[in-house]
Order: C-alpha cells, then structure tokens, then sequence
C-alpha cells in the first residue's frame, strides 16, 4: 500500500546495507574504525556546562528558551564572520545562515539548486551524506575531475542528454570524508574555473577545515574567488562549515556562507523547514567558541595527529604488499585501496565474524557503485592500544 503512495523521490533514500552491518558495531568486543565522529572524552564540557547555566539563568533565560530569528543568533553570526576573515573570506552576519549542522546546509542547497533530472558533479568517491542529501532532490551524478583536462562543453552535454542541466559542483575540500586528502590550490582555481565555464554554483564543504596536523593551509575556495571577483555577494562558492567536528556535534550547530543573494533563499526555506536552530545551542555555543575555540582546537588536533601517526605506522607495518593508503594531513580518514579482486563489503562481513574489527566499505561513498576495492578507517575515535591492535588484526585478515 505505501509503496504507492509515497513520493517518487523515496524510491532513492534508501537505507545501506552497511548500516544494516555496522548496527553489529554495539557488540564491546568489536574494535570499530567505522565511526566518523570525534572523541567524546574530548568535549569540551565544563565550558558547555557553565555556558548552558549562564543560558538558563535569570539574565539570559527568556531569549535561549525564546523562538529566534530564522537567520541565527546574531552574535554568533558575528563570530563566524570573524573567523571567515580571518580565513581570507570577508564578509559580515548578513552572509551567514546558521543550520542545524551542515546537514541542512546540504539538504538546503540539494533543494535550492536541483530539479529531478539536473546534474550535480561530485568526486568519485563523495561524503556519503552529501549523496543521501541530494537524493531527495532526485538528480543525476557525473564525476567532477579537477586534474584532468576534461572540457566543461562534456559535462554540460551530458546532463543534457540526461534530461537535465548542471547545476553545481559539490566538494568536501580539506581532509575529505571520506578519503582524507585535500584539494590543492591549484585544484581549488581548477573549479572556480569550471564553476564560471558552466554558470554552476559550488558547495565547499569545509566540515573538517579546522582539524589540520601539518602542511600548509590552503584557502577557502572561497576566498580565493573572492580575490578573483572583489565581493562576496558576486561569488558562487557556497562555503559549508560546522561546529560538530570541533565543538559537539550533538548541538547540531552548522552555517552557510555565501552571497547574499543566496543565503535570502535559504532564510526563506529555514523558516518553512524549521524556523530556526535552538536558540539556547546556538547560545552555548557562541560563548564556548568565544572563550576556548583556538584553545581547545588546538587539543584536539595534538591528539587526533598523534591517533593519526599511529595508524600510519601501524598501516606500513602491518598491510600486505597491494594495498595503497592516503596520508591526511588532518581530519579523521585514512583511505584505503586494496587489491582489485577483494571486495571491502565482502572484507567487513570476514572482518567482523573472524578478527572483530569494524571499517566502511567504500562503495557506499561512490555515486556510480563503483570502489568495490576500498575501505575507510576513522582514526579520531579509537586510542593508540585500539589502533595497533585493529590495524594487525586487519593486516593478519587481508594476508
Ligand atoms: N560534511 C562532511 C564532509 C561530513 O563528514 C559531515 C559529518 N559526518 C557533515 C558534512 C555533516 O556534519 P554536521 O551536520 O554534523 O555539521
């Protein structure tokens, strides 16, 4: 019965069988590289503890319990307008929406952006949610090639012929999910490129840009568009970013960045979708990160780089001649690409039963259902002991 009357756009959300395997991961026995979520030992939460006092005490307890405006608590909007300046992005609050995470952020723009049939271009592979996000929307994927000399006139033909036009360009730029790498300056320059060849908007999804280890920085796609164009509000990077791989994922407190233009229409759909993100979160939040933020990310990327050192180590010491990895320099993923005849779905199933250790396939991350050969592991969660020990474990399984 259902089956009929719901939306065609349900035929595409549809639950991955990995979930189905990773609901095995509540088992205490199972080491668990799966997870793509910070360290809760790490929270900040004596500072989240007074925040939320503070919040709830006579001076400021009417307006965090208050319905708020749609665009976001002003003073962290501010604050936020900061920190983008000082990532070479000028701006003001009037460019900043805040989101219940950058979840929304996605979900908002797959809405703004794609009519069913148009083409969204992503890497091959993608963040998994940014694919679960657009779906809805129910477009087509072509693979966006930054390092290939592909002409634009080829990705517009097809989306064409698909019955559709290119709409954006969607990239997870530092430390990707799930692949850890990130895209270089001159990769960031190739999409403005192509972003002006096709009239297409692009969605740089920053979730991880604080959690760098080492290298060099490279600016926000961003910024560097807004040293080609002078403005923000005449750029068509729509920069995605979050508190949740920083602060606490759990207070769902994202926020878009873009050309004002851009950030009314998504005003318009916050309120039709949920007014506005709880005032007391965003509230909490805006005093942690006024008083810890630079602090306690610093804590956290001393940690998350060692947990990241020792996963490398483990990895040269352990995996068989074949398998190839990426060496992040930050985030939370190590990528990893086996040889051509082992299946990473077919590998978790072994792992699980034979060595009790958890990872993600990576086919899931593939919008054509290709990198059946693949796997990502999070490092950010399991301590050094955890990592040695699930890292031998797997070499022992893949030997
Ligand atoms: N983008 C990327 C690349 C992510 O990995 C995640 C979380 N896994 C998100 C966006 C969404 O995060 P949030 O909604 O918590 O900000």
């Amino acid at each position: 019965m259902w089956d009929q009357i719901f939306a065609t756009r349900m035929a595409r959300m549809t639950a991955s069988e990995i979930r189905e395997l990773l609901k095995l991961l509540d088992q205490p026995d199972i080491i668990s590289f799966a997870g793509g979520i910070p360290d809760p030992k790490l929270f900040p939460a004596k500072a989240f503890q007074d925040a939320f006092a503070a919040a709830l005490g006579p001076v400021m307890q009417a307006e965090s319990l208050q319905y708020s405006a749609s665009e976001g608590y002003p003073p962290l909007r501010d604050w936020i307008a900061g920190q983008m300046q000082e990532l070479g992005v000028p701006c003001t609050r009037d460019n900043i929406l805040i989101t219940s995470g950058s979840q929304q952020g996605l979900d908002y723009l797959g809405k703004l952006f794609l009519s069913p049939g148009d083409t969204a271009l992503v890497s091959w592979p993608t963040y998994l949610g940014a694919l679960g996000a657009f779906n809805a929307y129910e477009p087509n994927y072509d693979r966006l090639c930054l390092h290939t000399n592909r002409p634009p006139a080829d990705y517009a033909q097809r989306a064409t012929a698909a019955g559709g036009q290119v709409k954006f360009a969607y990239a997870s730029v530092d430390f990707a999910n799930p692949t850890g790498e990130t895209i270089d300056r001159a990769g960031r320059e190739a999409l403005l490129d192509l972003g002006d060849d096709l009239n297409i908007a692009l969605i740089e999804d920053a979730a991880y840009q604080s959690l760098r280890y080492d290298g060099e920085p490279v600016p926000p796609v961003l910024a560097l568009e807004i040293a080609r164009k002078g403005d923000i509000d005449a750029c068509r990077t729509i920069y995605c970013g979050s508190f949740s791989k920083t602060l606490a994922p759990g207070l769902r407190v994202g926020w878009v960045c873009a050309a004002q233009p851009v950030i009314s229409r998504l005003v318009l759909m916050k309120q039709a979708s949920d007014l506005h993100s709880a005032t007391i979160n965003q509230i909490a939040i805006n005093t942690v990160a006024r008083s810890i933020f630079a602090d306690h990310v610093a804590n956290l990327r001393s940690t998350y780089k060692y947990r990241r050192d020792c996963m490398l180590n483990a990895l040269s010491q352990n995996m068989p001649a074949g398998v190839e990895w990426t060496r992040p320099e930050g985030g939370m993923f190590i990528w990893l690409t086996l040889p051509d005849h082992i299946d990473g779905a077919t590998l978790l199933a072994k792992s699980l039963e034979r060595q009790r250790v958890a990872f993600v396939p990576g086919r899931a991350f593939h919008a054509d259902g290709s990198g059946g050969n693949t796997i990502r592991l999070n490092f950010s969660l399991p301590d050094e002991t955890t990592i040695n020990e699930g890292i031998k474990r797997l070499g022992a399984l893949l030997r």
